[in-house]
């Protein structure tokens, strides 16, 4: 008779990470929003770099990273050395959670924080902890009153995902010098998105002992499917996720292809640029047809029914039309979805489409009330 073997405490509790789905049955030509990817793709000089790579794969891949670290270094104006590269963003919070937490230490977050750091929290046995936000808004006085001297990480995603608002750095910065025995994780997956007066936390991190930063290759660089991220901070940081980093964690087509991406400034610049022009025609839109969205500062918009029932019926109504959006139940927002700005064709049809159904909607309230 086999007896079941059971895992550390904390991994049963962890709920499967939901991806975007990518698919609707029956339709051949699915837009798809619900991922928040760069809907211009990858950099060229990115895809032919991963080309070449290819060539060379037999051989092992560098494990130190350095051209990469020095390419990141030399376009954010940051120390290589203080620059650390994983397998996404994810493995850096992994790697953090792994160092930092663990049993009889909580990891904090806001109520509508990214899905990975309950996971990784688990993982490492630690407890996850939410603070309220305001207003779909990270609220630092909730986090800083949530602390504990138990507290070891607080992830804040600045823009945060799934809602775009995003807080101050001197908002950020009064929230690290409050809670000096944690350390202060500024996701800052969607800072290019943002604009160019915001370095994502560069600065904090570069000055403070317990901030830390990452970024990640998967938005704006269009290339979620390569798996690169980075994190920055104190040295002593970077030293102690060195250790449990596995020695070829990226492999070599990764790396080729992010140092090529990170390379192509004119590639970044467009994709923000349409960007940030398609988010603002898309608001407006949604708004004019009666669906409200925060002010977001990443590439996609929030946009709010007045209630599950109706975030489910609009969603219904995009799949219909082949447009996959995301439901954020699991969020938090079952009144919301997430809608990721794609090109121009794109945002149109998600307006038409939901425009058409608000119309039909308020015909049927109207009908209900005669
Ligand atoms: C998409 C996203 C990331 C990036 O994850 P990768 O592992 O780098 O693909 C990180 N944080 C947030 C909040 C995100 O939305």
């Amino acid at each position: 008779m086999s007896q079941t073997i059971q895992p550390q405490p904390g991994i049963m509790d962890i709920a499967l990470y939901e991806a975007g789905s990518a698919h609707v049955a029956g339709v051949a030509e699915a837009v798809k929003l619900s991922s928040n990817e760069n809907p211009f793709g990858p950099s060229p000089k990115a895809r032919d770099a991963v080309i070449r790579a290819a060539h060379a794969m037999h051989r092992y891949p560098s494990t130190d990273h350095t051209a990469l670290r020095q390419a990141i270094g030399k376009v954010h104006g940051l120390d290589p050395d203080r620059i650390i590269c994983g397998v996404g963003s994810d493995e850096i919070i992994h790697f953090l959670c792994q160092a930092y937490a663990g049993p009889g230490t909580e990891v904090l977050f806001t109520e509508h924080g990214f899905l990975m750091y309950p996971i990784s929290a688990r993982a490492a046995g630690a407890t996850p902890v939410t603070a309220r936000e305001r207003e779909r808004t990270t609220d630092i006085d909730a986090l800083i009153a949530a602390a504990t001297p138990a507290t070891r990480l607080i992830f804040v995603a600045n823009p945060n995902n799934p809602t775009g608002t995003m807080v101050e750095l001197a908002e950020l910065e009064r929230l690290a010098r409050a809670v000096p025995q944690a350390i202060l994780v500024i996701d800052a997956a969607y800072a290019e998105y943002a604009g160019d007066d915001y370095d994502g936390g560069a600065g904090l991190a570069t000055d403070l002992p317990n901030v830390f930063m990452t970024r990640t290759f998967s938005k704006i660089y269009g290339l979620g499917g390569l798996r690169v991220g980075w994190g920055y901070g104190p040295r002593e940081i970077i030293d102690v996720l060195n250790r449990i980093r596995g020695p070829f964690n990226l492999s070599s087509l990764a790396l080729d292809g992010a140092l090529a991406a990170m390379q192509d400034r004119e590639h970044v610049e467009r994709s923000r640029s349409e960007n940030a022009r398609l988010r603002a025609w898309l608001a407006a839109a949604l708004a004019e047809r009666g669906v409200p969205s925060d002010a977001s500062h990443a590439n996609f918009v929030l946009a709010r029914f007045e209630g599950p029932e109706t975030a489910g019926a609009a969603d219904a109504a995009l799949k219909a039309e082949g447009v996959i959006v995301r439901r954020v139940g699991g969020y938090g927002l079952p009144d919301c979805l997430r809608i990721t700005i794609g090109d121009e064709a794109s945002c149109r049809r998600v307006a038409h489409v939901l425009g058409r159904f608000m119309a039909e909607r308020g015909t049927a309230a109207v009908g209900q009330r005669a």
